[in-house]
């Protein structure tokens, strides 16, 4: 049986990510998992938008191209890469996408036993969550269910939402594309969001996972933020685990990433690295602090949740804005927000740029995210937030009866 706590984690030298990937796979035995012949196998990188590889967004191709290469030592029937990328109302988002990242490039180049193709493109499936902490059932591709093998390919990535994206919620592409907008709205709360994502990531629990953190990103990720030739292949069988092991060597605190307790509580793999066998290079010497994104789920994640649901909603909210001289009015932004907070500049005859509304925004980044030319921006004027919310209102009538009654003291003493 296969020894589930063994994580690798390996330098790639000279750009040679095949060599990595194929040392990596042979430190766990990965082998073990092929134990038959004419497997179907399904690979789930992270497609998240269409984007070049060399904007570190989505899986890298190298990667993708070592791991079918690997399968296809031993015989598999088909090899399937799919993904489910965001901006779920345009027709061809994820063949784009696909297109964009080198993926689709790969999969030719390795000819006929290998497909890549759309979730969406394939037959579906309602599938029921088991114990669900949030999501008890969501439709997605036939192959969760059909594939003899789940290989996760995630990519070490920041995230405005959930600080950190990469094996957890990797799988949150498994939700086909207008569903995934649907759950941002059903789950506003980063604590209801992330405990919605390990219910995704339950349904598959993928047999494998290897990260891509050959070319990572920090700052404003998941689609923004700034390259980090990382060097790094991980590998490993507890999705869990190697999230947390992520957070290690970029320093992201273990806390602010929600979903790793809840996967915990779901039994889905450990986040004590003492119970994990590491192989290869040691976390102290791959370490690099990552910048992290500005968002509020890590303030507000050590907080109790009535009181941290309400600043972050309030005290901590981003603002959306649009940069006039970016954005090219590709309709992208508003044909995705799940919400409807944002319309076309025409609808009020205001300004060349979409307007937001903020009090329908849920602040699901998903508009940030999806911008093909990175022209939405975030910021949180905390002050303007506290100032105009009952937590403000509050604040300030206490430093009022404050004031007066140091004013009575100085008066009558
Ligand atoms: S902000 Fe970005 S997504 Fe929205 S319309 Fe402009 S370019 Fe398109
Ligand atoms: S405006 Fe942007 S951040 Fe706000 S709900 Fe819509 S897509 Fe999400």
């Amino acid at each position: 049986m296969i020894e589930r706590k063994k994580i690798a984690i390996q330098k790639v030298a000279d750009d040679d990510v095949h060599s990595a990937v194929f040392s990596a796979l042979e430190l766990i035995s990965a082998k073990e998992l092929m134990g038959k012949e004419e497997m179907t196998v399904l690979l789930k990188p992270n497609l998240l938008s269409a984007k070049k590889p060399e904007q570190a967004a989505t899986t890298h191709p190298k990667v993708v191209q070592a791991v079918i290469q690997w399968v296809k030592q031993f015989n598999p029937a088909k090899i399937y890469v799919c993904d489910s990328s965001g901006g779920g109302f345009k027709p061809k988002t994820t063949e784009l996408a696909l297109k964009a990242s080198g993926l689709w490039a790969v999969c030719e180049e390795e000819g006929e036993l290998v497909e890549c193709v759309p979730f969406e493109a394939t037959e579906r499936v309602i599938y029921k969550v088991e114990n669900p902490l949030e999501l008890t059932e969501f439709p997605s591709s036939h192959l969760l269910r059909d594939a003899d093998l789940i290989i996760n390919l995630p990519k070490i990535k920041t995230h405005g939402q959930c600080t950190l994206t990469c094996c957890i919620k990797n799988m949150f592409g498994t939700i086909l594309r207008t569903n995934k907008a649907k759950a941002h709205a059903q789950f506003p709360t980063l604590d209801r969001f992330t405990a919605a994502l390990t219910d995704i990531y339950s349904v598959s629990n993928p047999q494998l996972t290897i990260i891509d953190g050959y070319l990572a990103m920090e700052g404003e990720g998941p689609g923004s933020g700034d390259p980090v030739k990382l060097d790094l292949i991980l590998a490993g069988y507890d999705g869990v685990a190697l999230d947390t092991t992520v957070c290690q060597i970029t320093e992201i605190p273990v806390n602010d990433v929600k979903y790793l307790k809840f996967g915990e509580q779901k039994g889905l793999g450990t986040t004590d690295l003492n119970k994990i066998e590491f192989l290869g290079e040691k976390i102290e010497d791959v370490k690099r602090k990552f910048k992290l994104p500005k968002h509020i789920g890590a303030i507000s994640a050590r907080l109790p949740k009535a009181i941290a649901d309400y600043i972050s909603n309030t005290v901590f909210k981003a603002h959306i804005g649009f940069d006039p001289q970016k954005c090219i009015l590709c309709g992208t932004c508003w044909e995705n927000c799940p919400v409807n907070a944002i319309d076309p500049p025409e609808v009020r005859q205001k300004g060349n740029t979409p307007i937001w509304d903020k009090k329908k925004c849920i602040t699901c980044f998903c508009c940030h995210e999806l911008c093909p030319e990175n022209a939405v921006t975030l910021k949180i004027p905390i002050a303007r937030n506290a100032i105009f919310s009952w937590f403000g209102v509050v604040a300030i009538g206490f430093l009022a009866v404050l004031g007066t009654a140091i004013g009575l003291l100085v008066k009558f003493l």
